[in-house]
C-alpha cells in the first residue's frame, strides 16, 4: 500500500484543543501502540504544535500542520510559511481541506500552488479533495474531483510525497460516513485517474485515504476495501482511545 508500503492515518484536530485537553490527548496517545504497517500523523493547531512536537512520542506519531502559506517568509501578516513549518521540524502539512476551500475561499489553483510550495520546501502534503452533496447528486462528482486533482497535476510532477485524502464534504463532521462501497468506488476511480493522467507507477504507489465521519466503530469495515489506504480523521481524533482504535484498523 503506497510508496512506503504503509497505511496512513491522520488526526486533524482542526481549531480544537486547550493546553489541558491537548496534554491529556498526548498522554493518551503515548500510552497506545501503533502497528508497524501504519504511519500515524496528528495535526494540532499552530499554537499547539511546539507542545505536541516536544511531548508526543515521535517513534509512533508524526506531527503535521493544517495549512501553510503559498509564499515564503515575508510581509504576509497572519500567515505561516512552509519554510517556517520546516524550520519547526515538521514534515507534513494538510492542504486543501474542504473547510478551507469553503470558509477561506481557497481555489483549486491556490491549493495546487501551496502544494508545490510545500513540496519544494521538503514537506510531505496531505492533499484533500472531495465533492459536496449537491455536486454528487447532480452528477458532477467526478468532474469536481478531476478538476481538484488536475490543478495539482499541472503544478506538480513528483507525487511521492503526497497522500490524497478523499473527503466527501457531506460526510465531514456530519456523522454520515460514506459506505465502504461508496468510498471504494471513488478511490478506485482516483487510482484510475492517476493511471490515465499521471502514470501507472504513481497510480500504484500513491496512498489514497478516506475522510469523513470515520470513527472507532466504522473504521474496520472501511479498512477492508482494496483502494482505501488509510483515513483522515477529524472528530474522533480528539479522543485518544478512539483514535488509537482507528490507528490500529489495518493490523
Ligand atoms: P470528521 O472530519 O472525521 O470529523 O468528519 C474529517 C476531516 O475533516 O478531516
Amino acid at each position: 500500500c503506497g510508496t512506503s508500503g504503509k497505511f496512513w492515518i491522520g488526526g486533524n484536530w482542526k481549531s480544537n484543543g486547550t493546553a489541558e485537553s491537548v496534554s491529556k490527548l498526548v498522554d493518551e496517545l503515548n500510552s497506545g501502540t501503533v502497528p508497524s504497517n501504519t504511519e500515524v500523523i496528528v495535526s494540532p493547531t499552530f499554537l499547539q504544535i511546539p507542545y505536541v512536537s516536544q511531548n508526543l512520542d515521535q517513534t509512533k506519531f508524526a506531527v503535521s500542520a493544517q495549512n501553510c502559506w503559498v509564499e515564503g517568509y515575508g510581509a504576509y501578516t497572519g500567515e505561516i510559511s512552509a519554510e517556517a513549518l520546516a524550520d519547526a521540524g515538521l514534515n507534513w502539512v494538510i492542504l486543501g481541506h474542504s473547510e478551507r476551500r469553503a470558509l477561506n475561499e481557497e481555489s483549486n489553483e491556490l491549493v495546487a500552488d501551496k502544494t508545490k510550495k510545500a513540496l519544494d520546501t521538503g514537506l510531505s502534503v496531505i492533499a484533500c479533495i472531495g465533492e459536496t452533496l449537491e455536486q454528487r447528486e447532480s452528477g458532477e462528482m467526478f468532474n469536481v474531483l478531476d478538476a481538484q486533482l488536475a490543478a495539482i497535476a499541472d503544478k506538480v510532477s513528483d507525487w511521492s510525497k503526497i497522500v490524497v485524502a478523499y473527503e466527501p464534504v457531506w460526510a465531514i463532521g456530519t456523522g454520515v460516513v460514506a459506505t465502504p462501497d461508496q468510498a471504494q468506488e471513488v478511490h478506485a476511480y482516483l487510482r484510475k485517474w492517476f493511471a490515465d493522467k499521471v502514470s501507472a507507477d504513481v497510480s500504484k504507489s500513491i496512498r489514497v485515504v478516506y475522510g469523513g465521519s470515520v470513527n472507532a466503530e466504522n473504521c474496520a469495515e472501511l479498512a477492508t476495501k482494496e483502494d482505501v489506504d488509510g483515513f483522515l480523521v477529524g472528530g474522533a481524533s480528539l479522543k485518544g482511545p478512539d483514535f488509537l482504535v482507528i490507528a490500529n484498523a489495518f493490523e
